[in-house]
């Protein structure tokens, strides 16, 4: 029995990881996978039961697991004091040292509009340091305000974090296209994007079969419209990553379809790459494909890490061609020009499974 943590988040959140957890079991079933899905007190909900969206409750329950699924979370949305403080799923990553943020983009579909249908890229983000300052420090953030006039905030670039994120850069690029590009702007930040661009170029040697190059982070997202086939693993600091990957699931599609997982060398969260989305929440059209494939990559990486977990894997596939099959049928959601509802849409690759 596979158990996995399911906490639902805010604004669409509900409505897209109830859809995700309906076609994994789905999915799981037709292989006899039992799962069993734990809920867990998170986001708005959570701060109005325990009073913080984050609840040591929670945090020791996910202790236990390898895999869970984070729906987005809207910490705009919170109480006046708890916003400008580490987000709840930045939190979860920095307790879990969920060091890598893996995130996909490719057109699933030709009947999905895409600006750059040949777009396949992996965004490899560092996710503990860098630019982000609400989650770079040790204790406290980051940021500091002197005056009402003056704003300061501290990157922090540290070798061993840019080297693990590195390995998982070159690592994926060896077995898709072997072909590394690195986001730097080491023209104008030449220590800490120089640091980040050194160490990779370093961590290349161990990967004699993958081609690496560096660039400059405006460059390459130009480049990345005008000349999407150039790339394969893109590995980027958090901020730069960030960015990028929002950017490249727009043009793969829609932010709705882009996917990700947040994985330490043990442990692995599916979160989908766009947030809470609150202008659409509770109305059922938001676009639940980002939520399901990023659940299949959960599963995918449960079965890479351990021989015994090889069948998720497959039912990994199985979710995604389901959720192709689907939208080559013309079946979507408003934002990528269909009229299907979450619920519609669900059904569907449901009966597709
Ligand atoms: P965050 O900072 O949490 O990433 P954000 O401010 O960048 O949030 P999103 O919540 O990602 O913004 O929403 C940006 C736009 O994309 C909104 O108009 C939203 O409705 C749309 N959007 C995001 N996710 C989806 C989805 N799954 N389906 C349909 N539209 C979406």
């Amino acid at each position: 029995m596979l158990t996995l943590g399911v906490l639902a988040g805010d604004g669409i959140g509900p409505e897209i990881v109830a859809s995700a957890t309906q076609i994994a079991e789905r999915a799981l079933g037709s292989l006899s996978i039992g799962v069993q899905w734990r809920a867990l007190p998170f986001g708005l909900t959570a701060i109005g039961e325990f009073g913080t969206p984050l609840p040591a409750q929670t945090l020791a329950e996910l202790d236990g697991l390898s895999g869970w699924i984070l729906g987005p979370h809207d910490n705009a949305g919170y109480p006046e004091e708890f916003r400008g403080m580490l987000s709840p799923g930045g939190a979860i990553r920095k307790h879990f040292n969920l060091f890598a943020n893996i995130r996909p983009a490719r057109t699933l579909s030709t009947a999905v509009d895409a600006v750059c249908p040949g777009l396949d890229v992996i965004i490899v983000r560092e996710n503990t340091e860098g630019f982000y300052a609400d989650r770079n420090m040790y204790y406290g953030a980051g940021e500091f305000m002197p005056t009402p006039d003056v704003a300061l905030a501290v990157a922090v670039f540290t070798r061993p974090a840019c080297e693990r994120i590195a390995h998982q850069a070159f690592q994926l690029a060896a077995v898709r296209r072997k072909s590394v590009t690195i986001a730097h702007k080491t023209n104008v930040l030449a220590k800490t994007t120089g640091l980040f661009r050194d160490v990779c170029l370093t961590v290349a040697e161990h990967y004699p079969d993958v081609e690496v190059r560096g660039e400059h982070i405006d460059a390459l997202a130009a480049r990345l419209v005008s000349h999407p086939s150039d790339f394969d693993v893109i590995v980027a600091e958090n901020m730069f990553g960030d960015i990028l990957s929002d950017l490249a699931g727009q043009l793969s599609g829609s932010l709705g379809m882009a996917p990700s997982i947040n994985a330490s060398l043990t442990r692995a969260m599916a979160q989908a790459a766009h947030g809470s989305a609150p202008d659409i929440a509770g109305r059922d059209i938001a676009n639940p494909v980002a939520m399901i494939l990023s659940t299949a990559m959960l599963l995918r990486w449960l079965a890479g890490r351990d021989a015994d977990a090889s069948a998720l894997g497959v039912v990994a596939e199985r979710i995604e061609d389901a959720v192709r099959r689907v939208l080559d049928a013309g079946v979507g959601t408003p934002d990528i020009g269909g009229s299907a509802s979450t619920s519609f849409f669900t059904e569907h690759v449901l009966a597709a499974l």
